[in-house]
């Protein structure tokens, strides 16, 4: 089976590197749209930036910030009739995964007109508004990725858009803006980075490419285990933490990711959790599923930790995650069945069946004394 990579994506990096390179925004034409959450952006400099490149050359822009977190598909159509309502040129996003990835529905809808019960359809054109993505978050690399990962109320999980024309033209990556952000959300933001990285590797479609920028970003983020765990990363941990997640989106963009993803949606969209949160339960007894088929690539991804085993694994993850969720039986069940119909699950080189993610689910969630 022939294999392939590809990444469209211009990466510029580096504390203050939106001001210092503003020009490449200059030729993606007149109007900006800003698309943000509600309140970060505007406390943490990363929209003050953007304005100021936007000004020096020269350009319009207006903002749409109503994006809240794991973006519905409502959001995405309000977002695209917005653009089309101020005739904007291109798309500006900052923010974690949920506005870039609400950024890309928007780039997509306001330029074709997709009835909502076909947005799924994986058939879209070319013409789709240019973006530049600047995350402040450290997780989902949606920066360089393909994939909009929108809240589906009907099948009741989280679906994603893919084409290739989602990849935003231009990724702004600097960690000044990260300096704030709480450790709740920086340590679930790691793991799902994390997450992608050690996914990829146990695609179908992982290659000498994808694996070793996953080991590095997998060797980059465990170096600052300990820091995240005690809670005192320095700039440059913070600036690793975010080159680790872009590492893991350009991953991901050509690997998928796996079994891990698609149990952890019904975690955040019927229990509220995080995603990286409820990527970073299931990740460690997922990794034990796998070790009985294939012990060495699981050896190589604990190597890149400097761990041995899965169980040394299962012990940083615990002290990550901390008090951890309930699950019933009959949850377990539901989740199951919803994962097993997402293509993720014949996209592991370990093809998991039902009762393998059941145990998967219950070694997760099993507590002392159970
Ligand atoms: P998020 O939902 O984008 O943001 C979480 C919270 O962090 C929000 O309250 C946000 O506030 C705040 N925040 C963001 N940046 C901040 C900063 N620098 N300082 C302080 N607070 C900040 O979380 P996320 O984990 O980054 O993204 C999760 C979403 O990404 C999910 O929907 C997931 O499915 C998706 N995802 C996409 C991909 C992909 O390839 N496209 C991959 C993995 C995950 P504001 O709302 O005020 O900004
Ligand atoms: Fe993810």
């Amino acid at each position: 089976m022939s294999k392939q990579f590809f990444m469209p994506t211009k990466v510029v990096m580096g504390n203050a590197c939106i001001l210092a390179n503003s020009v490449l925004m200059a030729e993606m034409g007149k109007k900006a749209l800003i698309v943000t959450g509600t309140n970060s952006a505007k406390k943490n400099g990363s929209l003050e930036d953007v304005i100021s490149a936007l000004k020096s050359n020269l350009q319009a822009y207006v903002i749409y910030d109503k994006v809240m977190a794991n973006p519905t598909i409502e959001c995405a159509y309000e977002g695209a009739a917005f653009a089309k309502e101020n005739k904007v040129d291109f798309v500006i996003a900052i923010g974690g995964g949920s506005p870039m990835d609400a950024a890309k529905a928007i780039a997509l809808l306001a330029k074709q007109d997709i009835p909502e019960e076909n947005l799924f359809s994986y058939s879209y054109t070319s013409d789709v508004l240019p973006m530049a993505f600047v995350p402040t978050t450290a997780g989902t690399g949606s920066e360089v990725t393909q994939y909009s990962i929108l809240t589906n109320h009907k099948a009741e999980t989280k679906t994603s858009i893919a084409s290739p024309f989602l990849f935003p033209k231009l990724a702004f990556l600097d960690a000044k803006y990260m300096a704030g952000l709480s450790y709740s959300t920086t340590i679930n933001t790691a793991i799902d980075a994390l997450s992608h990285s050690v996914e990829g590797m146990l695609s179908i479609r992982s290659n000498t490419i994808t694996d070793s920028l996953a080991l590095e970003s997998i060797q980059l983020i465990a170096s600052c285990f300990e820091s995240l765990k005690l809670q005192t990363l320095t700039e440059k941990q913070r600036e690793s933490l975010l080159y680790a997640s872009t590492l893991g989106g350009m991953v991901i963009a050509n690997t998928g990711t796996t079994a891990v993803h698609s149990m952890g949606y019904s975690l955040t969209y019927f229990k509220d959790i995080d995603h990286g949160r409820a990527n970073g339960l299931l990740l460690a007894a997922f990794l034990a599923f796998v070790a009985e088929s294939c012990p060495e690539r699981i050896k190589t991804i604990l190597a890149s930790m400097e761990l041995k085993n899965v169980d040394e694994f299962s012990k940083v993850m615990n002290g990550l995650l901390g008090e951890k969720e309930t699950l019933t039986d009959n949850e377990i069940e539901k989740y199951v069945k919803l994962a097993m119909k997402t293509k993720n699950i014949s996209n592991c080189t370990t093809i998991p069946k039902e009762e393998d993610l059941c145990k998967t689910f219950k070694v997760s969630f099993h507590k002392k004394g159970d």
